[in-house]
């Protein structure tokens, strides 16, 4: 029986910190919970001259291959972020024999098969709690409590940058480039802020989730993304007086033409759970055919939030080891389906433009829409722009194939001046 878990932590920056921090002020409570003290033995940084947040008495290095090659190391907590070298060092991790935990999606979505068997191989435990919704638990929940159930649904708000950046739009009515500007200043933007306001981070939790959730792999090439940098003042504030807010949402769902998995901006109505979740706060929505509807709510990144996650993963290995026990959850993806190409997804649709202020311009704009069978469940005229008028149309459920050829129609005709916005609506 070990006397005490050894851990290698690649990372000292923001999440290393907060497992630095929890790992000794808790230190107590989990020597209790797992039988066995946990201590930090190596940590693995990129500048060991940088001031860090915390002072610790552990040794420091800038050697991989102190923590790879040190027997006593039975853990090692991957922190570093990036594809590259975090990818070849877990691998390497794995196949030295030690429990990888790690917080690294843009690795798991991309080489989650790969880590896994080599997981397997090597008998060891692959843990990644804190990859998506940081402290939220939502990957454990899939892969252990929801296990019983088919799950057909996996909604969320699983970015908390563009999440913070629609709130402020929505409830103080500023504009993309202003609140892009505050996120940035608040330090919850990136200097290059695309892979949040593109969708691709989304994109790439969504793609770690819909594997887990259908038991299929899914890659982040895999996920259909749009972003939320065309969203304007107007759209909200049109989706707020016709009852809807809008958020980035990431979706999975379970559909007859393959796995449907995207990530965009959606109205969704008020009175919808996902639509009071604000800020930075993250959410994600899970239909099983047993249980029905859940939601797990909190917070999807931070110091010490996303340290909970990492700690929880440690202290599961943690008892693995002392039981003598691996790899008892490794890999849950057993078929492999096919895609619902995006051309196939049905979705209502807000649609903002402006045309010419005349008579029959918006019985030829519905003819124009009904000869690509998209049916208009409301028209509304908003303001008179100069000589145009801006009109704001919900469709009823359409694919994304005829409104893409009726919307290339309408720019055609020479009584739309543009079509300045194009929004699915969730409407259940
Ligand atoms: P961070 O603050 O940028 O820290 C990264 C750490 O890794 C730094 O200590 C850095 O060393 C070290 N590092 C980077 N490249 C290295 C290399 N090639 N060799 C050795 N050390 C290297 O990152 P973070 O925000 O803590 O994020 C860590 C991971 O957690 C990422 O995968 C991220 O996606 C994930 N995550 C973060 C959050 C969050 O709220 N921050 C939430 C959920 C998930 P130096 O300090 O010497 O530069």
């Amino acid at each position: 029986m070990k006397t005490a878990i050894n851990v290698g932590l690649l990372g000292f920056g923001t999440v290393g910190t907060g497992v630095v921090k929890l790992l000794s002020s808790n230190s107590h409570n989990y020597e209790q919970k797992v039988g066995a003290p946990i201590r930090i033995k190596t940590i693995l940084v990129r500048n060991p001259e940088k001031v860090r947040a915390v002072n610790v008495d552990t040794r420091i290095t800038t050697n991989i291959e102190d923590i790879l090659n040190d027997k006593d190391i039975d853990v090692v907590i991957e922190l570093m972020g990036g594809e590259q070298p975090a990818k070849e060092y877990i691998v390497q991790a794995l196949k030295a024999g030690k429990h990888v935990v790690t917080a690294n999606k843009d690795v798991m979505a991309k080489h989650g098969r790969e880590l896994f068997a080599a997981a397997e191989e090597n008998c060891v435990d692959l843990l990644f709690e804190a990859s998506v919704g940081g402290g939220i638990p939502i990957i454990r929940p899939l892969k252990q409590c929801l296990a019983g159930n088919n799950i057909k649904e996996v909604m969320g708000i699983i970015n908390g940058t563009t999440n913070f950046m629609l709130t402020k739009m929505t409830m103080e009515g500023l504009d993309y480039d202003t609140v892009l500007a505050e996120a940035q200043r608040l330090g919850y933007a990136e200097s290059d802020p695309t892979a949040d306001v593109g969708g691709l981070d989304a994109a790439r939790k969504i793609a770690i989730l819909a594997s887990i959730a259908f038991g299929s792999r899914v890659t982040f090439d895999d996920v259909y993304a749009e972003g939320i940098t065309d969203i304007t003042t107007e759209d909200i504030c049109y989706a707020g007086e016709l009852g809807y807010t809008i958020k980035l949402l990431a979706i999975a769902k379970d559909s007859e033409n393959g796995i449907d998995v995207r990530v965009h901006p959606a109205l969704i109505p008020c009175t919808h759970p996902l639509a009071s979740v604000n800020n930075e706060f993250n959410a994600i929505f899970v239909k099983g055919d047993a249980v029905g509807e859940t939601m797990f709510y909190g917070r999807g990144a931070g110091e010490l939030p996303t340290a909970s996650a990492v700690v929880a993963d440690v202290i599961d290995v943690a008892r693995d080891i002392r039981h003598n026990v691996s790899s008892r959850i490794l890999c849950t993806c057993f078929e492999s389906r096919s895609f619902c190409p995006i051309d196939e997804t049905v979705n209502s649709y807000y649609i903002r433009m402006l045309v010419d202020d005349k008579p029959g311009v918006l019985a030829a704009i519905a003819g124009a829409f009904g000869a690509q069978q998209v049916s208009l469940h409301s028209v509304i005229q908003k303001s008179q722009i100069g000589k145009f008028a801006e009109l704001v149309l919900i469709t009823y459920g359409v694919s994304h194939a005829n409104v893409k050829k009726a919307l290339n129609d309408l720019k055609d005709m020479a009584a739309v001046n543009k079509v300045n916005s194009v929004i699915r609506v969730i409407k259940e």
